[in-house]
């Protein structure tokens, strides 16, 4: 299946926001704010990258994609009841980044660093649901190269692989560091998966402001490691 490519309408959910930024509704910056949020509604263009998949091939730690090999025994564990598979980047867009880059007053750059963040936030809820649909998937989670140790970030490469030529569709580079520019932007692989599964399960690091689940430190044994 060819790629395929989404514009996605540029949202923000403010409160959430606000709550991010530390914003009171009676704060002074709450008119400046405003107006940030306005600027980058106008020019923002979120975009999506994404196709359906199948998995041909399945080792104790590895899968094979369309012929690309993803190595992580988590990812392997994850998609045992299925074929399908959704890799997909998703970004804030070059637009907003630009749009970002023109501040130079530290306040600003930390509003615009938060919008980009919403945005980006607004568009993965607004369009996983929508693929969920398009392919079938049902119940579905999310894993990301570089979110554990066992998933590397260095799988960016097969992942951008798998999608083609991710920056001329939607714009993302994948840098040598495998970072992508914008640095707002989101890769990985979505799934059919019964129950709940967030990587943060598996991972330890304290006090992180992504975080979507507790650590569960005996979930890895229990579910993932070889017998
Ligand atoms: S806890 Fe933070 S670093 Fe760890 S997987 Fe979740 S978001 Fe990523």
């Amino acid at each position: 299946m060819d790629t395929i490519v989404k514009i996605i309408p540029c949202e923000v959910d403010k409160e959430q926001l606000f709550q991010k930024l530390h914003i009171k509704p009676d704060s002074r910056f709450v008119e400046k704010l405003d107006e940030m949020i306005e600027q980058a509604l106008e020019v923002g263009k979120p975009k999506i990258a994404y196709k359906l998949s199948y998995v041909d091939e399945k080792g104790d730690d590895f899968v094979v994609v369309e012929g690309i090999k993803f190595t992580s025994r988590v990812l392997r564990v994850n998609l045992e009841d299925t074929f399908k598979v959704v890799p997909f980047v998703v970004t804030c867009g070059r637009e907003l980044e630009e749009w970002a880059g023109k501040f130079t007053d530290t306040l600003d750059m930390f509003f615009a660093d938060g919008i980009m963040e919403a945005v980006l936030r607004a568009a993965r809820n607004r369009v996983f649901p929508e693929i969920d649909e398009e392919f079938g998937l049902g119940h579905s989670s999310n894993m990301n190269p570089g979110s554990l140790k066992d998933w590397p970030i260095k799988e960016q490469k097969p992942l951008f692989r798998l999608l083609g030529d991710v920056q001329a569709l939607i714009g993302v580079e994948l840098k040598d560091s495998f970072l992508m520019s914008p640095i707002k932007s989101v890769s990985g692989f979505r799934f059919p998966k019964e129950g709940s599964f967030e990587s943060c399960q598996l991972c330890p690091r304290k006090d992180c402001p992504g975080r979507k689940a507790p650590y569960d430190k005996n979930l890895y044994e229990e579910k993932y490691r070889k017998k």
